[in-house]
């Protein structure tokens, strides 16, 4: 992944509470949900992450059946670009479900619009 500076759309900061890797936007991480800093904005009304929107969402449940033997599961989670590269690639959990049991995995991808205009001047980057 590409580090941007910060300031800059998509610049991140690690959570100093679940030290999870976030957008330095962020005024709540999205991990486990502590406030990260003092923003008027969010303390004063809360339709201020309005602007934020989550254009795609996917849930699904799988069930281990009676009678069966335990599965074991990898979730894997794969971010794209426009070419069809990885950007990334994670294991987001692995376990075991025994019969009967059931798991419910989501994916969320939350979109929020910044200030920089297309093209702006980014700078040199390596
Ligand atoms: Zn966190």
């Amino acid at each position: 992944m590409t580090a941007q500076r910060p300031g800059m759309p998509g610049a991140t900061r690690v959570c100093p509470h679940c030290k999870e890797t976030i957008l330095e936007s962020a005024a709540v991480c999205p991990v486990c949900l502590h406030h990260l800093r003092f923003d008027p904005a969010v303390s004063s009304t809360p339709a201020s992450r309005a602007e934020a929107f989550t254009p795609l969402r996917v849930e699904g449940s799988l069930q281990n059946p009676a009678g069966g033997e335990a599965w074991e599961y990898t979730m894997v989670l794969t971010i794209r670009n426009e070419r069809g590269e990885d950007i990334a690639r994670k294991i987001v959990g692995v376990g075991a479900m025994q019969p009967e049991e059931q798991r419910t995995f989501s994916l969320s991808v939350e979109l929020k619009p910044t200030t920089e205009k297309p093209g702006a001047k980014r700078g040199t980057r390596h």
